[in-house]
């Protein structure tokens, strides 16, 4: 489906209210356009939402396709977040532009490439595609926090999850460092991992923020 890129927008507004945010409908006067901008005709007119007292309700279709929307946003924000390394609002606004590029099976290799994230740099949830469906139907669970490690389990550390330079620095020089390989040597009560010859204790809140890959 081509949608323009404000009826994108609409759709991921309403999904992250109606999914994220409990709520049943979305006031377009939360949006950055007019209520009357093309967009929403574009999206009444395909049958994807439906407007009822001024409010944005979904239909069906439309919350599928407000859900894939997300998933190529998200999925724009670990690309130029973790490996371009664009961030704060430049990252963003660059991000927006990006997921419309992920169509037509875009998303599907960009999620291979970076393994099927089950997160945005935020902690957000990306949606599953097929792709993360299969990965993970085939026992490879791509990339998880390293607080989903069992004692004795080892992985490659595929980025670190923080806006925190102090805390970045902090692992930099543990050698908590993409591509190096890292072994979890206890869980509890802290966590204890092995990068090199050396070993490190780190609590819960540090070990979340380390992405590792099986
Ligand atoms: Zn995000
Ligand atoms: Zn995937």
């Amino acid at each position: 489906m081509k949608l323009s890129e404000k009826a994108e927008e609409i759709l991921e507004s309403l999904w992250t209210a109606v999914e994220e945010g409990g709520a049943a409908f979305l006031d377009p006067e939360k949006m950055s356009f007019p209520t009357d901008d093309p967009a929403y005709l574009e999206l009444t007119s395909q049958t994807l939402i439906e407007i009822r007292q001024g409010m944005i309700y979904f239909r069906p279709e439309g919350r599928e396709e407000g859900k894939m929307s997300i998933r190529r946003h998200r999925l724009a924000e670990r690309l130029l977040m973790d490996v371009l390394n664009i961030r704060g609002n430049d990252g963003e606004i660059k991000a927006c532009q990006f997921e419309h590029l992920l169509n037509d099976g875009a998303d599907i290799k960009l999620c291979t490439m970076l393994n099927h994230p089950a997160t945005c740099p935020h902690g957000k949830p990306i949606p599953p595609g097929e792709c993360c469906l299969q990965a993970r139907a085939q026992g490879d669970l791509g990339v998880v926090p390293l607080t989903e490690f069992k004692s004795g389990q080892e992985g490659e550390i595929a980025y670190i999850q923080t806006d925190d330079n102090k805390k970045m620095q902090k692992l930099m020089a543990m050698g908590v460092l993409p591509g190096n390989r890292i072994v979890l040597m206890q869980a509890y009560p802290s966590y204890i991992f092995r990068v090199g010859y050396s070993e490190f204790a780190i609590d819960s809140n540090l070990a979340k923020e380390i992405f590792v890959r099986k």
